[in-house]
Order: structure tokens, then sequence, then C-alpha cells
């Protein structure tokens, strides 16, 4: 259960978790430090890395949570409505040998595009730089996989109590087409979604023939022999 401040309420009923904000799961060493001071001077029971790519500092007081906040600064997560959860992201081109697509690039743009953007329920993306799918993008609301012809785009993916594997809606994508389907997808999302809809209930209450004569139809990058 979220507190009004953003952080999760513990099973022991009385102490906090609060989550940190770490785009393509890459952080400084300055802010290593910072978290590291934050969980030394808070005294908290735990640092977790989440599945995520996200930290956890768990075991917070209530009466510390502001201060936490405050001293946590731009690397806190206030999860105080539905919102992108986080955007999963590999090592791609960067760094991975593997890589034929810039994964962290275009995962750190979908996290500063859509951060402060509220969804009728939690999303998460995933974003794999080759075909190896380490970002697990087959199993996220918005799921990207690059190839050596450019970016496969999936919607309607999820891992959790009934797991659903995304659909493909379009493949072989320039970067700036998959930034465009993905805000086309989201948006269309947003305006058609009900609360608390998670993206793959949406899709199989919807069907993905109605998403393809409403919005997919009408994507001139995407080839209408292409749309499944
Ligand atoms: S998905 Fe491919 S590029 Fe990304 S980390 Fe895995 S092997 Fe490397």
């Amino acid at each position: 259960m979220a507190h009004h401040t953003g952080a999760i309420l513990q099973r022991d009923g009385k102490t906090f978790a609060v989550v940190t904000r770490v785009p393509a799961g890459t952080v400084t060493p300055e802010a290593l430090e910072t978290l590291a001071a934050v969980a030394r001077k808070y005294k908290v029971s735990m640092v977790k890395l989440t599945s995520g790519q996200r930290f956890t500092l768990i075991g917070i007081p209530e009466k510390d949570l502001a201060s936490v906040y405050k001293d946590l600064g731009p690397l806190a997560e206030k999860e105080t409505a539905p919102c992108v959860k986080y955007v999963q992201t590999c090592l791609g081109t960067d760094v991975c040998k593997y890589g034929v697509q810039d994964s962290m690039e275009l995962g750190r743009e979908l996290e500063k595009r859509y951060h402060d953007t509220s969804f009728p329920a939690k999303l998460k993306f995933g974003v794999s730089g080759c075909l190896r799918c380490c970002g697990e993008s087959y199993v996220r609301d918005v799921g990207l996989v690059g190839t050596t012809k450019g970016w496969t785009v999936i919607f309607g993916g999820n891992s959790g109590r009934r797991p659903s594997i995304g659909t493909v809606v379009a493949e072989n994508l320039s970067r700036d087409d998959a930034l465009d389907l993905v805000h086309r997808l989201v948006e269309y999302y947003r305006n058609n979604a009900s609360p608390k809809e998670r993206t793959a209930r949406f899709l199989e209450r919807i069907g993905f023939e109605r998403l393809k004569s409403e919005l997919l139809s009408l994507l001139p990058y995407i080839p209408l022999e292409g749309v499944r």
C-alpha cells in the first residue's frame, strides 16, 4: 500500500520502503554515495535491488519519510499514482558484444518522456538491444527489441499473476518511428483503458483487431501486411 508520500508500507505494517529511480539501471558513484549515506543515516534494515533495476531502502519509520525523500533528492521515486514503474534496460551496443541496437539510449529516452505521466494502471517497459532479450521485453507492457533491421515493438505483455506474452505490433522500425509508435500506443491505452486495467487485460478486452483498425492501420511506417 502506498503512503501519501509515495513510500510503500511493508509487511510488518509499521515501516516503509522508499524506491529510487535509476534510469537505464545505471548510477553514478556520487548517487551511490548519496544512497549509502542515507542508508547509514536512517539505519535502514536492508537495501534491495528490485527486478526492475531500482534500489529499495527498506524498514523506514513513518516519521523519517519526509527527510529520507529530501536527502535522496532526485534519486527518490514517489509512487503516488499509477505511473511508469520502470524502464528495464539491457546493456545494448554501449557495452554488450551481442548488441545490435542502443537499448540504454532508448531506455533513458523512454524514462525521460514518461516519468511524470499518469496511466490507468502501472506500466513497465523492457528494452533489449538484441534478440536475446535480456530486457524481458515480451513480458512488459511495452517492449522493444533491437534487431539488425531496427526495432521490434511489443505491446501488452505481463509477467504477473496471469502472465501474458506481448503482441508484436511492428518490426524493423527506426528509433524515431519506434518512439512514435510507443507514444501512440500508450496514449491509446491512456484514453481507452479502464482504471487499474493493465495493458495485457486491456488488449484482451478490446482485441487486437480494434487496435489495428483504430490505430495501427493509420501509421505510415507500418505496412498493412506487416500488421499481425
Ligand atoms: S539483450 Fe542482447 S544486447 Fe542486451 S544484454 Fe542481452 S545479449 Fe546483450
